[in-house]
C-alpha cells in the first residue's frame, strides 16, 4: 500500500502553525483516510455527495468533513445532517438552500465563499464583484444556521508561479476588503482556504491558513 502516513508526516512538517491541513480523499478508499486519522488526521475534504455519505457511514465519528467540490442545491440536504464546511459555497441560490436544510436538522454549518480569481473559464466560483454584491445584498445576516467563515479559492493551473502568486495575492487582499467591510467584530470569519498538492508553499506565503492537500498525501487519483 502507498505509505499515507509517512506522506502525511512529510507534509505536516512542511506547514506553518496556523496552518490546518484538510486532506483531500476524494476517489481514495476509506483505508487510505483510516491510515491517516491513524497518524492524527481529523478533517478531510471531499468532492461528490455519494462518495462522501458512504465514508462517512464507514469512518470514525469524530471525523470533520468539509465538502470541496461543486455542490448542486439538490444535494444539500444529504449532507447537512453531518457536514462541518461547506467550502465551495458560489451563489446566494446555494446560500439559502444550506440555511434551509441546516435550520430543520437544527445544526449550525460552516461555509465559505469561493472565489472566481483563476483565468481559466472552467472554474467555478464569484467573481470579486459578485461576491461583493452578495454581502452588500445583506440577505446571509438573517441565517442563523449558516456561518460564513471566510473564502476559499482554487488558482490557474499554471507553471506561472508568478501568477499563481499573484492570484493567492488578490485572494488575500480581498479577504481584508471583506473582513473589514462586514466581519469586523467576528471572530469566526478567519478562513483563507488556498493552496493545493503543487502550489500549497505559495499560498503558505500568501497567508492561506488551510491548504486542501490530496495527491501528495494519498497518491495520484484513479478515475
Ligand atoms: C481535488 C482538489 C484538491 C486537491 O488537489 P491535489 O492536487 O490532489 O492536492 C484541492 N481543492 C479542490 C477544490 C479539489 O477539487
Amino acid at each position: 500500500m502507498y505509505d499515507v502516513k509517512e506522506k502525511l508526516r512529510e507534509v505536516l512538517a512542511t506547514l506553518p502553525q496556523g496552518v490546518r491541513l484538510v486532506a483531500i480523499s476524494k476517489y481514495h478508499p476509506a483505508d487510505y483516510l483510516m491510515a491517516a486519522y491513524e497518524e492524527g488526521q481529523r478533517v478531510f475534504g471531499e468532492s461528490h455527495e455519494q462518495e462522501i455519505r458512504q465514508k462517512h457511514e464507514v469512518l470514525p465519528k469524530d471525523i470533520e468533513w468539509h465538502f470541496i467540490g461543486h455542490l448542486q442545491t439538490n444535494k444539500v440536504k444529504y449532507i447537512v445532517p453531518y457536514i462541518t464546511m461547506i467550502e465551495a459555497v458560489d451563489s446566494l441560490k446555494l446560500l439559502r438552500e444550506i440555511q434551509k436544510q441546516a435550520a430543520k436538522v437544527g445544526r449550525v454549518v460552516q461555509v465559505l465563499l469561493e472565489l472566481h480569481i483563476a483565468e481559466e473559464a472552467t472554474k467555478y466560483g464569484l467573481t470579486l464583484d459578485a461576491c461583493r454584491e452578495l454581502l452588500a445584498g445583506g440577505e446571509w445576516r438573517a441565517m442563523p444556521n449558516v456561518q460564513i467563515c471566510g473564502l476559499m479559492m482554487m488558482a490557474s493551473n499554471t507553471d506561472d508561479e508568478q501568477q499563481i502568486a499573484s492570484e493567492f495575492q488578490a485572494a488575500a487582499d480581498f479577504f481584508d476588503e471583506v473582513k473589514t467591510q462586514y466581519f469586523p467584530d467576528d471572530p469566526s470569519f478567519c478562513e483563507r482556504s488556498w493552496g493545493m498538492s503543487d502550489d500549497y508553499p505559495i499560498a503558505v506565503r500568501h497567508r492561506s491558513t488551510m491548504v486542501r492537500i490530496g495527491t501528495m498525501i494519498f497518491g495520484p487519483r484513479v478515475y
